[in-house]
């Protein structure tokens, strides 16, 4: 489903742009492809990638990078790169700057099956991360035969707080749903609970929110950083010490795997 209206300025196909390279390895360590320049869910926590976007030229402003441009050529770029390549990475990430699956562009979500197949037929299995919906053809087995795993970004169940910080992602009810849905076909999921919010930000239960995902196989936790709000809540240490216990705590119960 589709919820965010596209920019007065877009055209109704969307703007594309052709690379010459797509697949690299991140300075994280993992290989990652990036298909798109832009990301219609506009996060204000800020997003990191929006920030290097701009210090670099790659988006003019806010209202730029929210009206991302498709590289039009990822698929063929990733099935040449796979092929060139001897030793093939074990997985490959969709995406770190920018999202899978983002809400209102479904070229961006048709390009990230067609790169996630495209991966599968090397034997290179794929790990997505999106605050979008995802869709049920990633249960297809004859498609997307390698063991991928799909996760969602998750801070919060409030409305509210979702629309201040992260205004064009899908609501928070949905995402969870879209995710269950894979999991519930027997794909693997995680959830990504990062970057979490200090109680001036929002007072919330993080049981609530760790109990809505208690179906995943894996769980990722972290602070809220890049934001003065945030790292100047008084305590933030004790305060981020004491989740990542229930988070723990949780995990350990439920047999989920914590990075
Ligand atoms: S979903 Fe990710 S890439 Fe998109 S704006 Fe938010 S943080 Fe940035």
């Amino acid at each position: 489903m589709l919820r965010r209206e596209r920019g007065a300025t877009s055209q109704a196909t969307m703007e594309t742009i052709e690379r010459k390279t797509l697949l690299y390895k991140s300075g994280l360590g993992f290989w990652c492809v990036n298909h798109a320049v832009g990301c219609s869910h506009g996060c204000k926590y800020p997003c990191y990638a929006y920030m290097m976007a701009k210090t670099y030229g790659r988006a003019k402003d806010y209202a730029d990078w929210c009206e991302p441009k498709l590289v039009a050529n990822a698929a063929e770029l990733l099935d040449a790169e796979l092929k060139r390549k001897r030793k093939k990475p074990e997985s490959i990430n969709l995406c770190l700057t920018t999202d899978p699956f983002m809400t209102g562009y479904p070229e961006v979500a048709s390009m990230s099956l067609r790169l996630i197949a495209v991966a599968n037929c090397h034997g290179v299995a794929c790990s997505t991360l999106t605050k979008g919906l995802y869709p049920m053809e990633l249960a297809d087995r004859s498609r997307f035969p390698s063991d991928n795993i799909h996760g969602i970004s998750l801070v919060s169940l409030d409305e509210g707080f979702r629309k201040r910080w992260e205004p064009g992602a899908s609501p928070y009810a949905e995402r969870i749903l879209a995710l269950k849905a894979l999991h519930d076909a027997g794909r693997a999921t995680y959830a990504h609970v990062e970057p979490y919010p200090t109680p001036n930000l929002i007072a919330q239960d993080l049981a609530a929110i760790l109990e809505e995902v208690g179906f995943v196989d894996r769980i990722y936790f972290g602070g809220w950083n890049y934001n003065a709000l945030a790292t100047g809540f008084p305590d933030r240490r004790g305060f981020y010490e004491c989740q990542a216990e229930i988070v723990g705590l949780f995990c350990a119960e439920r047999g989920i795997e914590l990075r």
